[in-house]
């Protein structure tokens, strides 16, 4: 079965946690709440997007 999974390190920010998900979608949900509650990040804006879209691996 497929499975994504995004680590916010790929994406130059320190911290250790890592997500992932069986679908795209739910990986891009678990993200921004993961965004909101470890980084205070209301929004994720289009540059931080493209960055966490290249990071993201499949499995
Ligand atoms: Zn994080």
């Amino acid at each position: 079965m497929a499975k994504f999974s995004f680590e916010c390190k790929d994406i130059g920010v320190q911290c250790n946690a890592k997500v992932d998900a069986e679908d795209k979608r739910q990986l891009m949900q678990k993200i921004s709440e993961h965004a909101k509650s470890a980084h205070n990040m209301q929004n994720i804006d289009k540059e931080t997007m493209k960055k966490i879209e290249k990071a993201i691996k499949k499995a």
